[in-house]
C-alpha cells in the first residue's frame, strides 16, 4: 500500500490520543515514543546483548537458572509484595483495568512476581535453594532524567530456601563478578542489617522518639514517614533530614540475638571471599519486605543516581503472600543504569566487525547466483552480506570496509563465466583466484585462519 493510502487509513481509525501518535495536516506522520520510554537501536543494542550475555555467564558460573514471569500481574500482588507504604506502590505503578474489569499493573519490579511464581508452581518443595534470575522491562512512572526512565531493564537473582549467611554472601559476590564481567572496576558495597520485625519494632520506637519533637523540620514526606515508616526517614537524601538523623544509634545495635549473629556471619563471609564492604546504617532501602541484610553496590561519578544494583533478605515476604515460611534473598541491578555509568568510565567495548564476508558482484552476474553464493557460505556460519541496490565496485569496496569484513569475495562477470571468483583481503588488498567449485569451504578455511593470525595464535 502506498504511504498516502496509509495515512488516509490512519485518519480514518482515529488513532490520535494526542500523546503516542500525532497526525499533522494530512501531510506527514509523527510518531514519537511514549515519555520515558525509548528505543534500542543498533548500535546500543549491541551492548545490550553483551550485557545480558555477561549476565547470564555469571548466573551459569553461580547455578542460578533464569525464570520468566509475566510483565503484568494483579496489581494487588505489589501492593500485597512491595507493601502499600512504599513510593512504587503509592506513586510510581502503571495500573490499569482490563476488559474483565480485573486491576492489573506493568511489573514495577522483579521479585513480587518471581515469589509468586515459587509459591503457585510449589517450586519450595523441590531441591533447595531455588536459584533464579531474570532480565527484563520495568515500569515506574516517575519523572523522567538522567538515568531514570519508566520503562527500564533490570537483571535481578532471587534464591530460596535457605537463611544461610553464605547464600548472603554469594549472592553479593554474584553481584561483584557481574560487574566485574562488564569491566566495572570502581563500586562501593554498602551493607546494613535492618534485623527481623521484633528487633525493628523496639528500633521504629526509638526512631520515633527521636524525631517526633524535630518533626516540623524534618521534609513533608519525613513527616509522612514519621508515621508510617520511620526508619525510611534514615535513607532520605533531603540534606536536612540528614543532619537531623546524624546522631541517632545505627539499627544493628538494636538486634536481636538471632539477627546479631546473621549479622555477624555475614560479615565473615565476604571477609573470607576477600570482599570490602562499609557498613552503612543509612541503608534501609525502600521496600517493606526486607529483613535482615541490605546491601547496595555503588557506582562512582555518576551524580545522584548512583545505585546501579541493590537488594537484600526477604525471609518473611513468601509467608505474606500466603505461602509457606521460605526465606530469601535477592538483588536488582538496574542495565540502563549500569550501560550509562560504563558509558561514563569509556569502559564500553569497542564495536566489533559486523560481517566477516562481503560478497561484491560486478557486470551482469546473475543476482540470483550471487545470492545463493552467499546463502552457501553463510551455511558455513559465516557471517556475509552483499549488495542489493546494484551499487559501483568502488561502493561496494566501501560498504565491505565500513562492515569490518575480513574478506571481499568479487563476483566479476568473466572469472564467474571461467567458473572462478576473487577473494581479496581487505587488510592488505592481496588477491587470490579460487575456482567457484568448493567456494564455501575454501573461505571459510582462509576466514579461520586470517582470524587465527589475527588473534595472534600463528
Ligand atoms: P532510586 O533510589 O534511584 O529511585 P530504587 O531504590 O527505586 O532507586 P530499586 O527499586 O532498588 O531502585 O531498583 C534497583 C535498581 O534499578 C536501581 O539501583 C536502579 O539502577 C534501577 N532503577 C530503579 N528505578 C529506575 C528507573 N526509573 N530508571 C532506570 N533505572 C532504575
Ligand atoms: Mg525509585
Amino acid at each position: 500500500m502506498p504511504p498516502g493510502d496509509l495515512l488516509a487509513e490512519w485518519e480514518g481509525m482515529a488513532v490520535t490520543d494526542g500523546r503516542h501518535l500525532f497526525l499533522e495536516g494530512g501531510a506527514g506522520v509523527e510518531i514519537a515514543a511514549v515519555r520515558g520510554t525509548r528505543d534500542i537501536l543498533p548500535g546500543e543494542s549491541r551492548l545490550w546483548a553483551w550485557v545480558e550475555e555477561a549476565a547470564r555467564r555469571t548466573c551459569a558460573r553461580y547455578h542460578y537458572e533464569e525464570i520468566r514471569t509475566p510483565i503484568f500481574e494483579l496489581a494487588a500482588l505489589f501492593a500485597r509484595g512491595i507493601g502499600e507504604v512504599t513510593d512504587i506502590v503509592e506513586k510510581e505503578m502503571y495500573t490499569f483495568v482490563d476488559r474483565g474489569g480485573r486491576e492489573l499493573a506493568l511489573r514495577p519490579e522483579g521479585t513480587a512476581g518471581v515469589v509468586r511464581a515459587v509459591l503457585e508452581h510449589k517450586l519450595y518443595a523441590g531441591p533447595l535453594p531455588v536459584k533464579l534470575f531474570y532480565v527484563g522491562p520495568m515500569f515506574r512512572y516517575e519523572r523522567p532524567q538522567a538515568g531514570r526512565y519508566r520503562q527500564f531493564t533490570q537483571f535481578g537473582v532471587e534464591a530460596f530456601g535457605s537463611a544461610d549467611a553464605a547464600l548472603d554472601a554469594e549472592i553479593i559476590s554474584l553481584g561483584i563478578s557481574f560487574l566485574t564481567e562488564v569491566g566495572l572496576k570502581e563500586w562501593e558495597l554498602r551493607l546494613n542489617s535492618i534485623g527481623c520485625p521484633v528487633c525493628r519494632g523496639p528500633y521504629r520506637e526509638l526512631l520515633r522518639s527521636r524525631l517526633e519533637p524535630l518533626r516540623h523540620e524534618l521534609c513533608v514526606s519525613c513527616q509522612q514517614r514519621l508515621d508510617r515508616n520511620p526508619l525510611r526517614v534514615l535513607d532520605c537524601k533531603e540534606e536536612g533530614c540528614r543532619r537531623l538523623t546524624e546522631g541517632i544509634p545505627p539499627i544493628d545495635e538494636y538486634l536481636c540475638p538471632e539477627c546479631r549473629r546473621h549479622w555477624e556471619s555475614v560479615q565473615e563471609h565476604l571477609n573470607a571471599l576477600g570482599i570490602p564492604f562499609r557498613r552503612y546504617p543509612r541503608l534501609v532501602r525502600g521496600l517493606d519486605y526486607y529483613t535482615r541484610t541490605v546491601f547496595e553496590l555503588v557506582t562512582i561519578g555518576l551524580g545522584s543516581q548512583d545505585a546501579v544494583l541493590g537488594g537484600g533478605r526477604y525471609d518473611g515476604l513468601a509467608e505474606m503472600m500466603g505461602g509457606p515460611s521460605v526465606p530469601a534473598i535477592g538483588f536488582a541491578a538496574g542495565l540502563d543504569r549500569l550501560l550509562l555509568g560504563l558509558e561514563a568510565a569509556g569502559t564500553l567495548p569497542e564495536p566489533g566487525p559486523e560481517v566477516d564476508l562481503y560478497v561484491a558482484r560486478v557486470g551482469d552476474v546473475p543476482q540470483a547466483q550471487v545470492l545463493r553464493l552467499v546463502t552457501e557460505l553463510r551455511r558455513q556460519g559465516l557471517r556475509v552480506d552483499m549488495d542489493f541496490l546494484g551499487r559501483s565496485l568502488k561502493t561496494q569496496m566501501k560498504t565491505a570496509d565500513r562492515l569490518g569484513a575480513v574478506f571481499t569475495l568479487v563476483v566479476g562477470e568473466g572469472e564467474w563465466e571461467r567458473g572462478e571468483v576473487l577473494l581479496r583481503r581487505m587488510s592488505d588488498g592481496s588477491q587470490e583466484v579460487l575456482p567457484r567449485e568448493g567456494l564455501a569451504e575454501k573461505v571459510a578455511e582462509r576466514l579461520a585462519a586470517a582470524q587465527a593470525i589475527a588473534r595472534g595464535e600463528v
